[in-house]
């Protein structure tokens, strides 16, 4: 492209970005003084040449203008705060130079074109000198702003070229001919330089941009990694590390801290009734509350669903953790707007102090145990972990570890308890109770190991192992008696436990007299795989009972809308039968319920006469319970259910009208 062209671009461009406009600034504001200082510098050397020679007006006057004038000049530009610059007012600024600067260039020139008149030739030379080395130091001082140094440039050399051409001496002729030449060539070096400069500035920004948005991926994957998306606190990944540093900070300064583990007591209705979006809110909030309330130096995690935990670094005495327990508590416990209403939920929060032998795991452990306790035992509430807890839970670990290693097929056997019907005066079937028996802890009761199988996720093992062998015992039995089984929550809620369960009644001999037990809980826990699972079962012809009624929270319409064929009343109905009305008339409208829905009824757990006779009057027929026969080994099963068989009636069962 011809020098011409590109000049023709240069005069007409529009400021470049605002980064190319702020580098062009800051060049400015470094070079601008100095290129005042140098043209004032000359300008007074010049007139010190002149000053004998020239009139006072030019060689003392004009110079104190110009000087007054590039001082004004030179206070702008360097009172301008660098820090503050906006591209706006920087491309203001450029504007301003592009303009003053050719101004007072033909000034510059102006003056002295106006003394050669006076001065011999030597003092004529002098200032085609100066004005040639004074336009080059210009174009050098605005290497960045291509268009103020070709306008300075092109404002000295046409009147300096056009001057001393037409003085018509050889010499001068020849010096404007050299000035020509080096601005020529030194504005084709200024273009590339400029073009190099404004690339620089480009690729400077470029990188800007790239690092800010690999800045901008780093943060995200950090927040990824260590928050909670939801509630926007540490996640568990961070509690972990957390408190394993704190642990150790603790541990080498001989200090305690303590672990806070805080869990919603209601929060899955809350997602029921109002909806995931307003569980998602209520989360938020209570994060937002333990946040408020937690000691300035502690550190909150979320780690799943309604769980939280608190590492605190100091006050880990039990009455400081009982008092923040509290304040915890209440301020959870407040009601919560949603926009369908307003709902409260309440937290168990479970604490433990870190002890000289604790881990990370340990600690951890324990503020679970505590919470645990705390849901069980104080609802709403707080415990400490205490040293009578550290004893149990060790006990419960040994139990746990004892089982996790079990020979089940072993070491769980089954107990059977006979279900009679005194209208029939007959044994119509039994109950199939697991019993464990521990090589090195003796016998123990279902009612412990069988919630622990199932937090441990050993209940289906376990279910498998009874069925199997309540299915041999079943093979046995008198055609008309059934046998019935237990099923835990963690079956029903199992598309893999139910499928072991069909498999092994199908490869029975048939028709297989096995029924099945089921509890509210299972049903409630999970609505829909529970009616997928009770139709399956079915299937197999066997018959569902509702175990443990009255103890939960299930609603009647569910009763009704699955396919139960017996719900058994729980024992706790039955020991009060005789003492409280009120249970009396609980147990009547549930022997209603029972007949209404064309259900039978049984009642568990029938120890006395008097509690016999108290349910016969309601008109309850099936009963089970220490009076009828406690849980008993198989064999003795199948000689009670022989007797049964041959006429064989317990005294009372004649007294209730039993068809002999
Ligand atoms: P459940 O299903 O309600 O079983 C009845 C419990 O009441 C049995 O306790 C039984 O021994 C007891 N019982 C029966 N008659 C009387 C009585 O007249 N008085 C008193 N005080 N108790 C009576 P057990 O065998 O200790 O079982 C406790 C619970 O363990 C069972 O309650 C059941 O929920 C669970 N369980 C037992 N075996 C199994 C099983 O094989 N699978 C599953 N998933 N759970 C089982
Ligand atoms: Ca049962
Ligand atoms: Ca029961």
């Amino acid at each position: 492209m011809s020098v011409f062209r590109r000049l023709g671009r240069v005069i007409f461009e529009s400021p470049g970005s605002a980064e190319l406009s702020l580098a062009q600034w800051h060049a400015l504001r470094r070079q601008v003084p100095l290129m005042y200082a140098m043209l004032l510098a000359n300008m007074v050397i010049l007139a010190a040449t002149h000053l004998s020679s020239a009139p006072k007006f030019l060689t003392i006057l004009v110079p104190c203008v110009m000087i007054a004038l590039c001082a004004t000049r030179v206070l702008r530009w360097v009172g301008s705060d660098s820090a503050t610059i906006t591209p706006e007012q920087a491309n203001r600024d450029i504007r301003a130079m592009v303009i003053l600067g050719p101004l007072i260039a033909i000034g510059f020139a102006g003056w002295a074109l106006s003394l050669y008149p006076f001065g011999s030739p030597p003092q004529q030379a002098h200032i085609a000198f100066f004005m040639a080395i004074t336009t080059i130091g210009c174009m050098f001082c605005l290497l960045n702003v291509r268009k103020a140094a070709v306008a300075i440039s092109a404002c000295v050399l046409i009147p300096f070229t056009g001057f001393f051409v037409l003085t018509g001496q050889p010499v001068f002729i020849a010096i404007a001919l050299n000035m020509v030449v080096v601005t020529a060539v030194l504005t084709t070096i200024l273009l590339d330089n400029y073009r190099d400069f404004a690339g620089l500035v480009a690729s400077r920004q470029e990188m800007a941009r790239r690092q800010e948005q690999t800045q901008q991926l780093l943060d995200e994957n950090h927040r990824l990694a260590w928050l909670d998306s939801l509630t926007g606190v540490p996640n568990r990944r961070s509690f972990h590390k957390e408190l394993a540093r704190a642990l150790e900070e603790a541990k080498a300064g001989g200090r305690t801290i303590a672990v806070a583990r805080l869990n919603l007591d209601r929060f899955k209705a809350v997602n029921e009734v109002f909806g995931q979006i307003a569980g998602d809110r209520v989360l938020i909030e209570v994060a937002q509350r333990i946040d408020v309330h937690r000691p300035f130096s502690s550190f909150l995690a979320r780690l799943d669903s309604d769980n939280f935990a608190l590492i605190l670094t100091e006050n880990s005495s039990g009455p400081s953790l009982e008092k923040l327990g509290q304040r915890l508590c209440e301020a959870i416990a407040r009601p919560i707007k949603l926009p369908l209403g307003t709902t409260h939920v309440t937290a168990s929060i479970g604490f433990a102090a870190s002890g000289p032998e604790d881990t990370l795991e340990t600690l951890f452990d324990h503020a679970d145990y505590a919470g645990l306790l705390a849901k069980r035992d104080a609802r709403g509430g707080t415990m400490v972990f205490s040293a009578i807890d550290a004893h149990d839970l060790r006990q419960i670990r040994r139990m746990e570890h004892l089982l996790h290693t079990a020979d089940l097929d072993e070491e769980i056997y089954i107990l059977l308890q006979p279900q009679f019907d005194i209208a029939i005066g007959e044994t119509t079937g039994f109950e199939v109770l697991a019993r464990w028996r521990s090589p090195v802890l003796g016998e123990i009761s279902p009612a412990e190991f069988i919630p622990m199988a199932e937090r441990m996720g050993l209940i289906g093992r376990i279910t498998q192992v009874v069925l199997r062998k309540a299915l041999a015992v079943s093979e046995k039995l008198p055609r008309r008696m059934r046998l019935s089984v237990n099923l835990s929550a963690n079956d029903i809620g199992s598309p893999a436990a139910i499928d072991a369960v069909i498999a092994q009644v199908e490869a029975a001999p048939r028709p297989s007299r096995v029924d099945f037990e089921i509890t509210e809980t299972a049903i409630m826990r999970d609505l829909d795989h529970a009616k997928e699972a009770l139709s399956r079962l079915l299937g197999l012809g066997a018959r569902i009972a509702l175990d443990d009624f009255g103890t939960g929270h299930s609603s009647l319409t569910h009763v009704q809308r699955l396919p139960l064929h017996r719900i058994k009343i729980d024992r706790s109905f039955v020991a009060e039968v005789t003492s409280d009305p009120t249970s009396r008339a609980i147990v009547k409208t549930m022997v209603d319920l029972c007949r209404n829905l064309g259900m039978s009824c049984v009642f568990e757990g029938i120890e006395t006469e008097a509690q016999l006779e108290a349910l016969a009057g309601l008109g309850g027929t099936v009963m089970q319970g220490y009076l009828f026969g406690r849980p008993m080994p198989p064999d003795q099963a199948l000689a009670h259910a022989e007797q049964s068989e041959a006429g064989w009636r317990p005294e009372h069962s004649q007294r209730f009208g039993a068809v002999s």
